[in-house]
């Protein structure tokens, strides 16, 4: 399979008055072309500093990109210039957020703003762009799209709003899209109708996704590879089915005792106990030490190598590495 985007090593840091925050330290991954991958992990993980540093959109300062590269088709996004990132953004890589009434100018009809990221990045007449505009919002599903193009933000639902902005991001046709939380400002039916219309889209254009979540039930939906993120680093990496139906890290497992089930109705939802560490000073071994039932003495002092668990499968635990279980098996037979 073709990857569109590799990242690797990626570290960013923010400097602040009180010392500098590792906010991403050290995070690999890829994206395979017309896949949806998800980044998953509580706020402040960093899924969401990752996913901006994709998108060079981390502010220097206090923001830096201080190691690794994200190479998108080849290119490493770290090392082109911000005139050359300004013809990528948006054209090949578009992004969409949580809140869709902050992305939309109130004062700018739809028509407008739809057309004119087409108007600014390709030389196209007026009547091209609106006949673009009338495709795309046909295909994020909006009615009487000729009437519709004079209207103004605030005479939209938050859901029809939210697919205005799923258009306004694809209308440059672009490879990448990247969606932080775009349904967390929605209610559920809401929420169900966008994820859809994610799939739908991605059917049609062959975009690929990385998808931005704390949400579990938005995963199960439309993910086809889940990333695990805690502490600034992908603690775990697999297909859908490997996170849910297999996970191995006691942090992904965690996650998904504390998401509600519908086939295990009434059954406790189990949280986790603790916070994540503080990313000023994160602790050398495994960041998640503090929080493990399972943890070992080696855990807190050396952060744990990637076990393959299989082809797609990754995992940094301690309880997957052989030369733990050579440790332990010693210290036992003692
Ligand atoms: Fe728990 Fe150790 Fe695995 Fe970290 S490395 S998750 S502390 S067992
Ligand atoms: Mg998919």
């Amino acid at each position: 399979m073709e990857k569109i985007l590799e990242v690797k090593d990626l570290h960013v840091t923010f400097t602040t008055y009180g010392g500098t925050v590792k906010a991403v330290r050290g995070v690999n991954f890829y994206l395979n072309k017309g896949e949806t991958l998800a980044i998953v992990g509580e706020s402040g993980c960093g899924k969401s500093v990752t996913s901006n540093a994709i998108m060079r959109l981390i502010p220097d300062p206090p923001g830096k990109i201080s190691n690794g590269t994200i190479l998108f088709k080849g290119t490493d996004l770290t090392r082109v210039s911000e005139k050359e990132m300004r013809g990528i953004r948006g054209v090949d890589i578009s992004m969409i957020f949580q809140d869709p009434m902050t992305a939309l100018n109130p004062t700018l009809t739809i028509g407008t703003q739809l057309m004119e990221g087409l108007k600014q990045h390709h030389k196209v007449s007026g009547a091209e762009a609106r006949k673009k505009a009338l495709e795309m919002m046909d295909l994020v599903g909006i009615p009487n799209p000729d009437e519709r193009l004079k209207q103004y933000p605030h005479q939209f639902s938050g859901g029809m709003r939210q697919r205005i902005v799923i258009a306004i991001a694809l209308i440059c046709e672009p490879e990448l899209l990247i969606a932080d939380e775009p349904t967390t400002a929605l209610d559920v039916t809401i929420q169900a109708q966008i994820l859809e219309l994610f799939e739908k889209i991605q059917h049609a254009t062959g975009v690929s996704i990385i998808l931005i979540t704390h949400d579990l039930g938005v995963v199960a939906k439309i993910a086809d590879r889940i990333a695990v993120m805690y502490a600034g680093k992908i603690i775990e990496v697999g297909t859908k089915r490997e996170i849910f139906y297999n996970p191995e890290h006691p942090y992904t497992k965690g996650l998904l005792n504390s998401v509600p089930r519908l086939d295990l109705q009434g059954e406790k939802l189990i949280p986790i106990d603790g916070t994540p560490p503080d990313l000023f000073s994160p602790p050398t071994g495994c960041p998640f030490t503090a929080r493990c039932p399972f943890a070992m003495e080696v855990c807190d002092k050396v952060y744990p190598e990637v076990s393959a668990l299989s082809d797609s499968h990754q995992v940094n635990c301690w309880l997957q590495d052989e030369r733990a279980k050579q440790l332990l098996a010693e210290a036992v037979t003692k």
